[in-house]
């Protein structure tokens, strides 16, 4: 049987998609069905999903400790010092996982703040370009 690494050197030699590796892996049947899933499972479940499996003990306590780090590298990274794709990414995954461990759905929940925030009046900005909706 070939292993893992041999798969994936030659992958590398052959300059194959490394996403392709997982038929030669998994079999074409369980390929399709893996694509099948991802393409019609929401985001948000793919990744709570994962972070569920590989970090069981994950709370919503944990994942607002680790969320506030990542929050520092994306300022970090906006400031010049980063990827911001990655930092912002970084964020967005412990939002999701946060969202599912309370029972929300983050992109829903995000339409319907987008509604409000429309219908609101807005304020001026403050010392450092803060707008804030007036009470
Ligand atoms: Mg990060």
């Amino acid at each position: 049987m070939i292993s893992d690494r041999q798969i994936n050197d030659k992958a590398y030699t052959h300059n194959i998609d490394p996403e392709l590796t997982y038929i030669y892996r998994y079999g074409y049947k369980d390929a399709i069905a893996e694509m099948r899933e991802a393409e019609h499972k929401p985001l948000q479940l793919r990744i709570s999903d994962w972070e569920e499996k590989t970090f069981p003990d994950g709370n919503s306590f944990s994942l607002m400790s680790h969320l506030a780090k990542e929050i520092i590298e994306l300022n970090l990274a906006v400031n010049g010092t980063g990827n911001i794709a990655e930092e912002l990414a970084d964020c967005l995954h412990l939002l999701f996982g946060i969202a599912s461990k309370n029972g929300i759905d983050l992109l829903k929940a995000t339409e319907e703040k987008f509604a409000i925030n429309q219908k609101r009046q807005w304020g001026t900005p403050d010392e450092n370009g803060v707008v804030e909706h007036i009470r």
